[in-house]
């Protein structure tokens, strides 16, 4: 069945104001959104618009969130799948996913096309550790490639995909016509960090002396991902202990949560 193929959802509730920080990416895309919505304006001196963009950062940085955010932004529908669904998943039937894929979003457009862990079909052909299923992964990202290239001028389908290790990807990815535009998602700094607390504290009960400057300080190293982890897990702490608001030691509690939580993933990989 194709139902869970993809998810396609007009996710016009994602918007800017969602992403915080990440000021500079946020600029980058902005010009996206642009070219979803006023195509003609972009086209009518020749020019091309750019077919897709690599967003690149380490996890849980906003990749997914950002794109999600243009979509919004631009009021269009947005076709979403990742990467490690075709290891998992479409064992196989690679190939014809990506055109139908690119088929729907087609019929749909304007509209984005959203491509997570793009690394897990994109790597560098004749590099994967996995024997076996290397001529599956590369007649997926065969396809990938011939779709991008068959996108007339006038498509206005843009393809977003997000990785953290560009480096493995296959060259031919990134030529021109193609992904050739990389947008960076970095880790926020302290001040971002502040940015990303104020969102996902809104929609928490707190108590109104709590320092937000002080949870940014005491979170270095932290994704977006993360600190959306952090509020929710303090506001599950408050409230298991029957406490009416959130509190600073509850957020303190929860940074310890999570940073054994990090520690722990950090050993499994070493
Ligand atoms: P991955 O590489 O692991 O797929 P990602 O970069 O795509 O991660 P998201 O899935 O977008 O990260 O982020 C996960 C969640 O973390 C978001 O849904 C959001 O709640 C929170 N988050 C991450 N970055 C930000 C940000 N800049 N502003 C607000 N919330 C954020």
């Amino acid at each position: 069945s194709k139902a869970k193929l993809f998810d396609e959802k007009s996710d016009t509730k994602t918007s800017f104001k969602d992403v915080a920080g990440l000021e500079g990416a946020k600029e980058e895309v902005q010009e996206i959104v642009d070219f979803l919505k006023f195509p003609e304006k972009y086209t009518s001196l020749g020019g091309k618009i750019p077919k897709g963009a690599l967003l690149v950062g380490p996890p849980g940085t906003g990749k997914t969130l950002l794109a999600k955010a243009v979509a919004g932004e631009a009021k269009v529908p947005f076709f979403s799948l990742s990467g490690s669904d075709f290891v998992e998943m479409f064992v196989g039937v690679g190939a014809s996913r990506v055109r139908d894929l690119f088929k729907q979003a087609k019929e749909k457009s304007p509209s984005i096309i959203f491509i997570d862990e793009i690394d897990a079909i994109g790597r560098a052909r004749g590099k994967s550790n996995f024997s076996g299923s290397n001529d599956e992964r590369e007649n997926t990202l065969n396809q990938l490639l011939t779709e991008m290239d068959g996108f007339g001028t006038n498509t206005n389908v843009i393809v977003l995909a997000a990785t953290n290790r560009a480096d493995v990807l296959d060259s031919a990815l990134m030529r021109a016509g193609r992904f050739d535009r990389q947008i960076y998602v970095d880790l926020p700094d302290v001040r971002e960090r502040k940015e990303i607390f104020e969102v996902h504290l809104r929609p928490l009960k707190k108590e109104e002396t709590l320092d937000v400057d002080f949870l940014a300080k005491q979170t270095p190293g932290f994704s977006g991902a993360d600190i959306a982890n952090v509020c929710n897990e303090a506001a599950l702490i408050a409230a298991r202990k029957g406490k009416k608001a959130v509190n600073k030691q509850d957020f303190l509690d929860a940074v310890d949560r999570i940073i054994g939580g990090l520690e722990k993933k950090n050993k499994i990989i070493t």
